[in-house]
């Protein structure tokens, strides 16, 4: 019991180390690179606290080197989903109850545990598994979900600090409880922060969750559990299990005591988990709360006043960081006709220089795509790009899955503003250019606006300021993140809170205060100090 109201401390951005040639983090990264390379971990799931093994293995591979094995992850089945959820409801009224100032304390030692010893295992895991450069790998799977925790405990405090005003004689008074219920948080394959994200931001509201990291990302996902649990974080607060999606899905989404969902994924599995909780509706306890960040078509939208080197850096960056495949990587492009020839040759010239490979490699800009389904998801689009079709190859276009999932970073020119590639979500290094006459920038902006369903992430290019204000309006609603003269990717805690709408997702802003209302649920009080003792009132005396 302590008298007294802590003060949470003031959050600031993890520096991004440079890993420049003779710098101390390049020499641990690479020893870790080779300790984490042959360790061969047997992942157990973790349930309660203990680790749950059930001799059904998955492989963890490097998207770069499928022939290499990395360890191996036990799988669960619905039973496993079961015991995940009997165990966060055992853990739920201890967590829960358990004073902030502590609840905080866990997540900040584990975001200095992560900025110090942990630093490299976490970049090394990042770099095998996802296939990320370190660069790439520093600023997520290190910076950025130091950044969640740190920020998200200043925003846990600003929260709670939010109270009604009382008249005199009165105290009015908002209480932030956990839901009732457990939280269910799923992640996507593309970022270590966001699979670290999406379990803590409900925990650190009280929550116990259960978390089903994507099968492709297991062995990173073991860390996040191996520093939790360094961390002090109690047994059964998050609960992680793996097994196939749609019987952990189903078995988890169908329980009545689901209180929420934290997502970040695809549109149309949010989708499927929406529809299945609409189905189930009348079985819960509570109405279950629906954060789901999910897939976008990022657009890099040029007038012709722009600066056609940061148009050109923007755009390499933008779409081929990460093999184009962050939620937010460019994937479609207007360039306005009497710019386009200058700035093609600026993209060739830069993507010319772009090195792919291994990323251990230190050379290398560009690594694989995550693995063969999505190797074959992407380059399944490349027969559409024929002249009958408006549009052709201006850049890359091949592939090989030889020895990893490798594709060029690839341009693609059209004449047709709905084509394929400008309306479907390929989640790889493709970008699609379509060029539009000058004087049509008006109406070019309208069609960027309805061309595809998503709303995540846009750039507008431009000197002239007209030209900013007219696009920043005209495309009000078509991204969720806006950039001028800046490339679509690349927000940082803090400083850009992220998320998109319309297809996109909810909305809700990863790493801000926004994200955590959803995990809380209030209750108002009001004490009255001298209550009244009769039930008349003024107006009713006679005289
Ligand atoms: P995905 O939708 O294929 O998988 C995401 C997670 O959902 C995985 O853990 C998967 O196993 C799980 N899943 C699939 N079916 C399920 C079911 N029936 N029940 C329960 N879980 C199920 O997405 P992905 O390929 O891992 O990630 C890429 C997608 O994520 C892209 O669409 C991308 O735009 C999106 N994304 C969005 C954001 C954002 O902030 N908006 C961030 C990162 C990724």
């Amino acid at each position: 019991m302590s008298n007294a109201i802590f003060r949470v401390p003031e959050p600031v951005n993890e520096s991004i180390k440079t890993y420049a040639p003779g710098t101390p983090e390049r020499a641990e990264l690479k020893a870790k690179l080779k300790e984490l390379a042959s360790l061969q971990p047997d992942i157990p799931m973790v349930i309660g606290g203990r680790p749950v093994r059930t001799g059904k293995l998955g492989d963890c591979r490097p998207p770069h080197e499928s022939s290499k094995l990395l360890g191996r992850y036990h799988i669960g089945n619905k039973k496993h989903a079961l015991d995940a959820i009997k165990a966060a409801q055992k853990a739920k009224t201890a967590w829960a109850a358990t004073p902030f100032h502590d609840r905080a304390a866990v997540f900040l030692r584990a975001a200095e545990l992560l900025a110090g010893p942990w630093r490299q295992v976490f970049n090394a895991a990042t770099m095998h598994t996802l296939s990320k450069n370190v660069f790439q790998a520093e600023i997520d799977a290190v910076c950025e979900l130091i950044d969640f925790w740190r920020f998200n405990v200043k925003y846990a405090q600003d929260l709670y600090e939010h109270q009604p005003t009382s008249q005199p004689g009165m105290w009015n008074r908002v209480e932030y409880r956990a839901l009732e219920g457990f939280v269910f948080a799923v992640s996507p394959f593309n970022f270590t922060s966001i699979a670290g994200n999406l379990p803590t931001a409900p925990a650190l509201m009280g929550n116990t969750v259960v978390w089903k990291p994507c099968k492709t990302t297991m062995f990173a996902a073991h860390f996040i559990m191996e520093l939790l649990h360094a961390a002090g974080l109690p047994d059964g607060v998050i609960n992680m299990v793996t097994g196939n999606s749609s019987e952990i899905g189903t078995t988890v989404i169908d329980h009545p005591d689901l209180a929420g969902v934290h997502f970040t994924g695809s549109t149309p599995v949010f989708q499927w988990m929406w529809k299945r909780i609409g189905e189930n509706i009348a079985r819960y306890k509570t109405y279950p709360r629906l954060v789901g960040e999910t897939g976008g078509k990022n657009f890099v939208f040029m007038h012709a006043s722009a600066d056609l080197d940061n148009a050109a850096t923007a755009l390499t960056r933008g779409a081929f960081e990460y093999q184009g495949q962050k939620c937010s990587a460019a994937s479609r492009a207007y360039i306005p006709e009497s710019q386009w020839p200058k700035l093609m040759k600026k993209m060739e010239e830069q993507l010319g220089r772009v090195k792919m490979g291994h990323p251990q490699d230190m050379g290398n800009f560009m690594n694989a795509v995550i693995d063969k389904a999505s190797y074959e998801n992407i380059t399944s689009y490349f027969p559409h790009v024929t002249a009958r079709n408006g549009a052709k190859f201006i850049f890359g276009g091949k592939a090989s899955d030889k020895k990893g999932y490798f594709i060029e970073p690839t341009v693609i020119k059209t004449t047709k503003h709905d084509f394929i590639t400008m309306r479907e979500e390929l989640f790889g290094p493709v970008l699609t250019v379509y060029t539009y006459p000058e004087k049509r920038y008006a109406e070019t902006l309208k069609l960027c606006d309805k061309t595809s369903p998503y709303a995540l992430t846009g750039s507008v290019l431009a000197r002239e300021r007209s030209a900013i204000s007219q696009a920043s309006e005209a495309l009000m609603h078509a991204a969720g993140n806006f950039y001028v003269n800046d490339k679509p990717t690349g927000a940082v805690v803090g400083q850009q809170p992220f998320g998109g709408s319309r297809a996109s997702g909810t909305n809700d802003k990863a790493g801000s205060f926004l994200n955590l209302v959803r995990w809380v649920s209030t209750r108002t009080t009001k004490e009255l100090f001298v209550p009244p003792s009769d039930f008349t009132y003024p107006f009713m005396s006679k005289n």
